[in-house]
């Protein structure tokens, strides 16, 4: 029998966990310096009592920057084996968490079956699930059943949930009267948005707040404080709608630590480049250093199609500046729901993003592994150098579809024998350097 409820009830009472030992160990850092910034609600891990296939991570912006993978089968495309299968890829690729947004059909088997052959940290949307698994519709929905619904995911082992609590009745106000060109784009944050206006009821995800932190004191279920005001486009960036959610999320992360409960919480959504650092900044302070869990950044409005590159440009810039956690973003992103290749494409991209992040903000040996590619590739060893990529079969497709001529094998087709680094290694070793 434990003598803790959560990770950071046993952090403040200066108790080392299992879980405190693996992040550690992967982080290359002392785990009493782990436990203490866990107590600080400065690292979060997101480890729920019933993930037994649990392989632990933390998030914190002083470690190395994870990034999450959404899934899930909706009303369009509903095939669970082809959702699983984007799991298995997605962690292959080095996804520490996947977040199941299922909207169809009888999501709870899938969100089990997850929780028990899944390495990585699980997390969800409740309120995505409510109108499902009461089968009413959202109007019939009453505060409890949502609040069920929260303790459903909390006992299939669910190791993180997005609610949206910061938006209140007093946002409804705002968004008529702000005017925002594309008002709310969170579908979490629509859902309630839309509750509270037919209902004219409270948030219940705000109202009944508390008995939600006892949920998840009892099963150690992160809260990742959902961004309803999230800016849709760039001229809603950083607007009085968003900096007000904000500032309640940073009271209800207060609240939740008075719980010993963990908080992540989510930040923008569509930001200029030049907003981002001030962004994670405002929440660094607002938010008292609570890991920041950024949707993109997507720093311009217009390349559907590539937006897993536009939110890497920006996650990048974000992780960088303070950012801990990176939702990725697909080429499908604002077009249809994706394949299996859009998840890689936007896996790959995240990890690009969160690995530049990293180097630059000197995250504990992150580099090790480019100055490895940098002597393999001054040696020419094209075996070495697949084995530092980020993605190797790629790398190697692209090499072997178009190979040099034999007489320069060591090379690539790229400049042939004209190759900087064949000539400069002949030179520097007196060889004769034959071009023609
Ligand atoms: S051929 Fe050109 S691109 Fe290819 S390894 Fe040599 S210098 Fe690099």
């Amino acid at each position: 029998m434990n003598s803790y409820t959560t990770q950071m009830d046993a952090a403040r009472k200066g108790i080392i966990t299992e879980q405190m030992k693996i992040v550690a160990r992967k982080e290359f850092r002392p785990v009493e310096e782990i436990r203490q910034l866990v107590a600080e609600g400065k690292v979060v891990i997101c480890a729920n009592k019933n993930h037994t296939s649990l392989d632990p991570e933390g998030i914190g912006s002083m470690l190395r920057t994870k990034i999450n993978v959404n899934l899930g089968v909706s009303r369009d495309c509903k095939d669970y084996d082809i959702e699983m299968q984007k799991v298995m890829k997605a962690v292959e690729l080095g996804a520490e968490s996947i977040m199941d947004l299922s909207s169809h059909g009888n999501t709870e088997p899938f969100r089990v079956k997850l929780t028990t052959e899944c390495p990585a940290m699980i997390g969800t949307v409740p309120i995505y699930d409510s109108v499902i698994h009461h089968q009413k519709d959202l109007a019939e929905l009453t505060a409890k059943d949502f609040i069920d619904v929260v303790r459903l995911h909390a006992e299939n082992g669910v190791d993180f949930v997005t609610l949206h609590c910061g938006i209140t009745r007093k946002t409804i106000e705002q968004i008529r009267k702000h005017k925002r060109k594309m008002n709310i784009v969170s579908r979490g944050g629509s859902l309630v948005f839309a509750w509270m206006s037919m209902t004219g009821k409270e948030n219940p995800f705000y109202e009944y707040f508390d008995d939600i932190l006892d949920i998840c004191e009892e099963y150690d279920m992160t809260i990742s404080l959902g961004d309803a005001c999230r800016p849709g486009c760039l001229a809603d960036a950083t607007d009085v709608c968003q900096i007000e959610e904000l500032v309640r999320l940073g009271e209800l992360t207060k609240r939740a630590w008075a719980h010993n409960v963990q908080v992540i919480v989510e930040g923008p959504g569509h930001v200029p480049l030049n907003q981002v650092a001030a962004n994670m900044q405002v929440q660094q302070t607002i938010c008292m250093g609570a890991p920041f869990y950024v949707l993109g950044p997507l720093v311009t409005d217009i390349a559907p199609g590539y937006d897993h590159i536009t939110a890497a440009i920006g996650g990048a810039v974000a992780a960088m500046n303070g950012a801990a956690f990176l939702c990725y973003v697909t080429p499908a992103e604002h077009l249809a729901l994706p394949n299996v290749d859009d998840v890689k494409q936007g896996i790959i991209a995240s990890k690009i993003a969160a690995h530049a992040a990293d180097i630059a903000k000197g995250v504990h040996h992150a580099r090790d592994i480019d100055d490895k590619m940098g002597e393999a590739r001054q040696k020419l060893d094209w075996e070495a150098q697949y084995a530092c990529a980020l993605d190797p079969n790629t790398a190697r497709a692209i090499r072997d579809s178009r190979a040099p001529e034999s007489d320069h094998a060591d090379t690539c087709s790229m400049c042939g024998k004209f190759c900087a680094v064949r000539s400069m290694n002949k030179a520097l070793n007196d060889e004769y350097i034959d071009i023609l």
